[in-house]
């Protein structure tokens, strides 16, 4: 089988070598796809918080290839959405209700691969079986989708919400199309038309192009009642610039969720008396947990996005650099890995 090996920024390598057994209570997926995201191009650009070498992608779905002792939940040849991680149920953090700070999350990372091995604690609580009408496209967007549930489900959204989405990448425009399916009204900023225009089908009332206005924080109030700020400003791009943005356009009171990770060591100034005088709540945000890895599945299951509204070119294994750079130049929402190619 082949699979691709982070090795560290701009440097990635296909490799050749045995598909992994299944051990006990553990499956083999043989990939159909894989996606690319936000996240896997910042490694490449970047780097990452772990040491490389590494399995690289954690977007995909597949058939199950092989089950390992205890394995009743699926068969060979089920078609399957394997979430990337696990939480373990059992640290202070999971006792609280705080999956995504679990202490010791299991990861499944390697994505881009022809084959993938699921660790028993992902099989356990974070795999599905896809209905039929389901494609592996659309089931391969669960991880990030669930990322963007958790998030709303944070929001302190109400019917009529003003809210503006900063970033209209994957994440972003998944934001937008559950804000508008929770009643509120939706600002998208963004610096390219072809993500602008994305938006506008996910639901955005409003898009402003940032490249094109004087003042981003003007513009986006200058849409709210009386100038006043939007109730909700989300951060989905991963600047410490557009967090500063996203905290000043908000309303007295207003709530801005920081999404988007920066670099590692990134820092941001707070206007501390616009904090406590205006009463701004700014609440950090990683990752999904097991209920809303859940939540998201069921609803693409009821067909809120698909994977066609998200993928733009498709690209075979040999390819996934190129499908990383391409992504990279902001121009694509996502790029797909196929295996039958
Ligand atoms: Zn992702
Ligand atoms: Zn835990």
């Amino acid at each position: 089988m082949k699979s691709i090996v982070y090795h560290g920024p701009e440097q990635i390598e296909l490799i050749e070598h045995e598909i992994p057994i299944p051990g006990p209570g553990e499956i083999v997926v043989q990939n159909k796809v894989a996606l690319t995201c936000g996240t896997d191009v910042k490694i490449y650009k970047r780097g990452y918080i772990w040491d490389p070498p590494f399995a690289f992608g954690h977007e995909a779905s597949g058939v199950v290839s092989e089950i390992g002792e205890g394995v009743e939940k699926f068969a060979v040849g089920d078609r399957v959405f394997a979430h990337n991680t696990a939480p373990c149920n059992s640290c202070y953090y999971c006792k609280s209700g705080l999956h995504s700070l679990c202490e010791n999350l299991t990861f499944n990372m390697g994505a881009f691969a022809e084959y993938q091995k699921i660790p028993r604690e992902i099989v356990v609580q974070n795999t599905y079986l896809l209905p039929d009408a389901m494609s592996h496209e659309t089931a391969a967007l669960t991880e990030p989708f669930s990322c963007a549930v958790y998030g709303t489900d944070l929001l302190p959204i109400e019917m009529g919400s003003k809210v503006c989405v900063n970033g209209c990448g994957p994440l972003g425009l998944m934001f937008i199309r559950l804000c508008t399916l929770r009643g509120a009204e939706v600002i998208a900023c963004d610096m390219t038309e072809e993500r602008l225009e994305k938006a506008r089908k996910m639901g955005a009332k409003h898009v402003i192009h940032v490249s094109e206005v004087e003042d981003q924080v003007d513009s986006v109030r200058a849409l709210t009642p009386d100038g006043r700020g939007v109730d909700i400003a989300i951060e989905a791009v991963g600047l410490p610039s557009v967090w500063d943005l996203s905290i000043q356009m908000v309303r007295k009171g207003g709530f801005v969720l920081c999404f988007g990770g920066t670099k590692k060591g990134s820092t941001v100034t707070l206007d501390t008396t616009k904090l406590h005088y205006e009463q701004l709540t700014v609440k950090g945000i990683f990752h999904t947990t097991p209920r809303h890895v859940m939540q998201a599945f069921e609803m693409l299951k009821m067909g809120v996005l698909s994977g066609e509204d998200f993928i733009d070119h498709s690209y075979g294994i040999a390819e996934t650099e190129e499908a990383l750079i391409e992504h990279s130049k902001g121009h694509v929402i996502k790029n797909c890995i196929r295996f039958d190619q």
